[in-house]
């Protein structure tokens, strides 16, 4: 009987050095620490990325997500300029700028009239700006959008906008919801290891507060996404751990939608002497990040930060979302993305079919929107 590439995969792992991990990926059992830096050591890519696969099918089947979304960075002023950011400026320097509540409306009904269904709306930490100034942002933007779910302001900006209004994050969440929020995006987790982060983004939230904002929107009824930006100054232990803390505060909310691991992109930046991550990273990380992480639905390679075909392949690797249309993206091109900033959906529906599976239009908090045959 002819044997399929699928069972010869599977009888060359059982034999392998990673035949054990295997063994606990059929039978649905949890991997631990050490199993997860065993899988970063192991150079046996098609094999993590065959147990990866396994396991999206087992999660979510073949649907693979994409979504109809324009991003809007309101203000790159920002007071940390940390270290691993391009994108951050000093007010009154060149290329700093921060949009007037008329350019944020002019957008969104731009993104409406082009049918977006996600307004995703990031920035920088910019002092002059009021308390105000991010409610009334929120409103003009849902006026201007009404179809359209709104995922505003991670949880760095949370914490900086509930410190600069004296108030508690808990109430601040709940007034931006009043506002027209609906979820939070997962940036600023960066990398949750004290030291490394230490020496990328010295002026950051530390980790635990990074989980903490999102376990408060969480409890709140605020569902968010997390993140972690790979391929910089981190270890393969820095990797797991992060992605088990994740995991072990998904165990306590069920308050995640989605994993996006972000590229890390040197380029104007203080790192720019780094050479990035290559394409066996990216597949890795995203193989290992669906292995480890057993309670979430999605795991996203956003295609900004790899390239649509990478991330077309990366659907064997464990990947059953490639984000969005966008549209407009400062953050990784200020940094050196060289990824075009917009995707129009009929190339979702051409990447995804040829990968053999079925492309389905999301709302940000996956609700099915279409399903194309
Ligand atoms: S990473 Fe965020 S907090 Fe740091 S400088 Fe850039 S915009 Fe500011």
């Amino acid at each position: 009987m002819p044997t399929t590439t699928a069972e010869f995969i599977r009888r060359e792992l059982s034999r392998g050095e990673l035949a054990d991990i295997a063994a606990r990926v059929y039978a649905g059992e949890r991997l631990t620490r050490e199993d997860g830096i065993r899988l970063w050591e192991s150079q046996d890519l098609l094999g993590i990325g065959y147990l990866a696969d396994l396991a999206r099918q087992r999660t979510c089947g073949d649907t693979v997500y994409f979504i109809n979304n324009a991003h809007i960075n309101y203000t790159n002023i920002c007071q940390n300029l940390c270290d691993l950011c391009a994108f951050g400026r000093q007010t009154g320097t060149p290329g700093a700028y921060t949009l007037t509540l008329a350019e944020i409306e002019a957008k969104a009904r731009a993104a409406a009239a082009a049918g977006v269904t996600e307004i995703h709306i990031v920035g920088g930490l910019n002092p002059e700006l009021p308390y105000d100034y991010y409610l009334e942002l929120i409103r003009t933007v849902r006026r201007a959008a009404p179809g359209a779910c709104i995922q505003a302001f991670d949880a760095v900006e949370i914490d900086f906008i509930a410190s600069r209004a004296g108030r508690p994050v808990a109430d601040v969440l709940q007034e931006l919801r009043q506002a027209g929020l609906d979820s939070l995006p997962g940036g600023g987790a960066e990398v949750f290891a004290p030291e490394v982060r230490r020496r990328l983004c010295a002026k950051k939230i530390d980790g635990q507060r990074w989980l903490q904002i999102h376990e408060t929107a969480h409890r709140l009824g605020i569902p968010t996404n997390a993140t972690m930006l790979y391929g910089h100054l981190e270890t393969a232990a820095d990797r797991v751990d992060h992605l088990l803390a994740l995991r072990e505060l998904q165990d306590r909310t069920g308050g995640f939608l989605a994993f996006i691991p972000l590229a890390f992109h040197p380029a104007n930046t203080a790192f720019s002497n780094l050479p990035g991550t290559t394409g066996v990273d990216d597949l890795k990380m995203l193989a290992i990040s669906r292995l480890l992480l057993d309670n979430f639905r999605h795991i996203k390679a956003f295609w900004i930060m790899i390239g649509p075909k990478l991330a077309q392949v990366a659907l064997h690797f464990g990947v059953n979302d490639l984000d969005g249309t966008v549209r407009e993206e400062h953050i990784f091109h200020d940094a050196g993305a060289e990824t075009p900033q917009y995707q129009p959906a009929e190339s979702f529906l051409q990447s995804i079919r040829a990968a053999g599976r079925i492309p389905v239009e999301r709302d940000t908090l996956y609700r099915e929107i279409r399903r194309y045959a």
